[in-house]
């Protein structure tokens, strides 16, 4: 393949669909390592060596890191190619990806609506590259940010157990939620790449040790005997009815491949919407107290005194939803409300994770719709207030808040758009919701 031709390629499909913030200069395609013909487009908040890493924020525009993250140094080390950084809200924070300081990346199914978020620019690439091209998108997830644009997109999305994949180079959102992963066009492919991404890391303190896995072996197994539990409370009312009619189709199919369903119950979900945002808004606030005007990207001329100067940059520079988080973090974490919000939500954490585990004694899987939605217009989004927003986040944070790998899997449409199936499993067990989404994938 010609890079130069590529390149031009995707200069164009970024004019329509602004899936970009930076597009990588024209270099050599390799031709050894797992991910020799693959393609590999990195969520703007992971660092690459060399290449603008921005987190989608204009505080952080023309940062370009002096290090590589230890994702890229691995899919690079198997002769992968990257092709630049995709676009995202602002450091992580939004479910539609129109909080990005660089544009909105548009749908490919439908160009008026969202790629979801906030790795919106990852999944709509995956979604309109065509098959020839072999492209995997590294994202990240904090709440949902992997599985809700690849929902929307139609595209496969893996974030796996917190820990697994090194968060080294990362910039960070919340450090105890955040997760790297892949999104793909199939299964096999995001299992490939996690094989490749996995992995014990000491310069990752969270980072687990254990020896490394080939995620693409088991892929074939089927789901006999498989036990998949449905959550009451993941398609009750606030989901829409055609997008529960897509996932109740896509798990009767894996019944008739062999598996059995129950449904099940995990009361802490209402909690777990309230919990996720305090938790991730305080760790936010404080990780975003390093972008000042003066070591990274932005900066002012000084005539004021610090902070005179600290607030003007901010001012400037932050999106209103980083402000909003600031504000929202900075509030929860001030002593006097510190036991009220951010300690009763680690509170609620706890039971989340219980519940999770107490599941996953009689599971083997959770199924669930990703999103309660399909992919929504533009216009439509406006006219949703902030809290609104953060509601639709509903089925992805409370696996978020226990760490536990998932797996959105495309399963139908609703209303001409992508629904995508959400699979559960338990932490480390990868290897059991990716042989399900397999499964899901091959009984289309
Ligand atoms: N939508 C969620 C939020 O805004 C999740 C984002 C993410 O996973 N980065 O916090």
């Amino acid at each position: 393949m010609d890079y130069r031709k590529l390149e031009a390629r995707l200069r164009t499909l970024d004019r329509k669909y602004s899936f970009f913030v930076t597009i990588a200069r024209p270099q050599r395609l390799r031709d050894k390592g797992k991910l020799s013909r693959f393609l590999v487009s990195v969520k703007d908040c992971i660092c690459v060596e060399g290449l603008q890493s921005a987190a989608g924020s204009r505080i952080l525009e023309g940062y370009i890191p002096p290090f590589q993250s230890t994702v890229v140094a691995s899919v690079l080390g198997e002769g992968a190619t990257i092709i630049g950084k995709t676009n995202q809200d602002e450091f992580g924070f939004g479910t539609f990806s129109v909080n990005s300081g660089y544009g909105i990346p548009k749908n490919p199914h439908d160009p008026g609506r969202s790629c979801g978020g906030s790795s919106g620019g990852a999944a709509g690439l995956t979604a309109a590259l065509p098959d020839d091209i072999l492209h995997i998108a590294l994202g990240q997830s904090t709440g949902g940010s992997i599985s809700c644009p690849a929902s929307f997109c139609g595209v496969v999305g893996l974030t796996p157990t917190y820990g697994l994949v090194s968060r080294y180079g990362l910039i960070d959102y919340a450090n105890s939620l955040d997760k790297i992963g892949p999104i793909a066009k199939t299964v096999k492919d995001a299992a490939l790449v996690l094989s490749v991404i996995a992995g014990f890391d000491p310069r990752d303190s969270t980072s687990i040790k254990r020896e490394p896995e080939d995620y693409t072996k088991g892929l074939d197994r089927g789901v006999k005997g498989l036990k998949i539990g449905v959550p009451k409370e993941y398609l009750g009312k606030g989901v829409d009815p055609r997008v529960a009619k897509s996932v109740w189709s896509g798990i009767k199919k894996l019944e008739s491949l062999g598996a059995e369903y129950q449904e099940i119950s995990l009361p802490s979900t209402k909690h777990a919407l309230s919990a996720y945002y305090i938790i991730a808004c305080a760790e936010a606030s404080t990780n975003l107290a390093k972008f000042c005007g003066m070591r990274y990207g932005a900066s002012e001329p000084v005539r004021d005194s610090f902070n005179e100067y600290f607030s003007r940059v901010r001012t400037k520079y932050f999106g209103e939803e980083a402000k909003r988080r600031i504000l929202l973090g900075t509030y929860a974490r001030m002593a006097g409300y510190r036991d009220q919000y951010y300690l009763k939500a680690m509170k609620v954490r706890t039971m989340v994770i219980q519940e999770f585990k107490k599941a996953f004694k009689k599971f083997d899987v959770l199924a669930a719709p990703t999103m309660p939605i399909t992919a929504p217009r533009f216009s439509e989004i406006e006219k949703m207030s902030p809290i609104h927003q953060y509601t639709m986040d509903i089925l992805t944070v409370a696996p978020n808040l226990a760490g536990i790998p998932t797996l959105s899997v495309p399963c139908g449409r609703a209303k001409g758009m992508p629904v995508g199936l959400h699979l559960m499993g338990d932490h480390l067990q990868e290897e059991k919701i990716l042989r399900t989404g397999k499964s899901l994938e091959a009984g289309k």
